[in-house]
């Protein structure tokens, strides 16, 4: 799948928004219109159990965690595992092995896993070790801490047997070489079809998890964590009420808590395609927002199983397997200008 960009840059202001679909969204649309049902609304009155959604289109990742739940399993082993897929996808240059690096070349990692009873645990600034999502696992069943990060978090991991390696594959290397020449250090922010994998789940049970994991914002100043293992932002899970997982410019995500919010706006009532609806709506609608130069996206799931998902820019996805159905799913977006 070829990678597909779309540059933060203050440059790109009116005039660039003006081709904000070909640099928002991607080239190659025929595989997503294949594999695609155009839904605003995802919602089924009778959702059956189990069921795992997934940011983006990653079909194998939630097959391996709906085989989980099928066998049994619940749902945090269920997310753990279908993020472990990805981090394992060197293909994918957005998530654990072959993820793209900071500025500097150094591939950097953000996961963190939240459990039914809102149990948590995070990584961030995690390098050389691929499976992040399972070190912050790790964190949360092995330590009374949350976090953490950098150096701590490497050493904690490979004290609990996981092996380190490199993690900048050739490709990676070879696009931020690439990268260093003809983007002059700003920022780069990937909405490809396979970016910060965030997933769901709800198990026989009728029990939530949730996980995140991603290389962050690629080409980003070395030590940037973004809004992926910070719970509430990048994912928060409720046995309550349900689930939000976020993906996309993780700065604008933490300054709205987003995932936390959507949680909480369906405590309130609302479904949770209206929930993340009006969390992109705090984002967008912020006076002089940039909404225009990038992109947030959200999923959703409550305790019925409904789901939702909706983002500023057209091209966002989620995959969702339910009823025997794997499937990937346009999301409705804001910006239809
Ligand atoms: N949310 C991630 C971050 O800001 C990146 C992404 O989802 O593309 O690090």
């Amino acid at each position: 799948m070829k990678r597909r960009n779309f540059i933060k840059n203050a440059t790109l202001s009116s005039a660039g928004l003006a081709i904000g679909s070909s640099l928002v969204g991607c080239a190659d649309t025929s595989s997503k219109e294949k594999n695609s049902t155009a839904a605003t609304v995802n919602n089924a009155s009778t959702a059956k159990l189990p069921m795992v959604i997934a940011t983006w289109h990653v079909i194998d990742a939630t097959a391996k965690a709906m085989e989980v739940l099928q066998a049994g399993g619940n749902a945090l082993d269920a997310v753990e595992q279908g993020c472990r897929i990805e981090e394992a996808n060197e293909k994918g240059q957005s998530v654990g092995k072959g993820g793209l690096p900071d500025r500097d070349g150094n591939v950097t990692l953000d996961a963190c896993i939240m459990d039914k009873h809102g149990n948590c645990g995070s990584v961030v600034y995690l390098q050389n070790i691929t499976h992040a999502v399972s070190v912050a696992r790790k964190v949360m069943e092995d330590t009374p801490h949350v976090m953490l990060a950098g150096e701590g978090a490497k050493q904690f991991a490979v004290s609990k047997g996981f092996e380190p390696e490199d993690l900048l594959t050739e490709a990676s290397k070879k696009a931020w070489e690439k990268w260093k020449i003809e983007a002059q250090y700003k920022p780069i922010i990937n909405i490809e079809n396979h970016d910060t994998i965030g997933m769901l789940a709800i198990d026989k049970n009728g029990d939530i998890s949730g996980a995140c994991t991603t290389s962050g914002l690629a080409y980003k100043l070395g030590g940037r964590v973004g809004d992926s293992p910070i719970i509430g932002s990048g994912l928060f899970v409720d046995n309550e009420i349900g689930a939000c997982v976020a993906t996309g410019l993780g700065e604008e995500v933490v300054k709205t808590v987003g995932s936390f919010l959507v949680v909480e706006l369906m405590r309130q009532g609302k479904s949770p395609q209206e929930a993340c609806e009006e969390a992109i709506s705090r984002i967008v609608k912020k006076p002089n927002s940039q909404f225009k130069d990038f992109q947030v996206g959200y999923i959703a799931v409550n305790k019925k199983g409904e789901t939702g998902s909706y983002s500023i820019h057209q091209w966002f996805s989620m995959t969702k397997f339910q009823d025997g159905v794997n499937e990937q799913i346009q999301s409705d977006y804001f910006n239809k200008a």
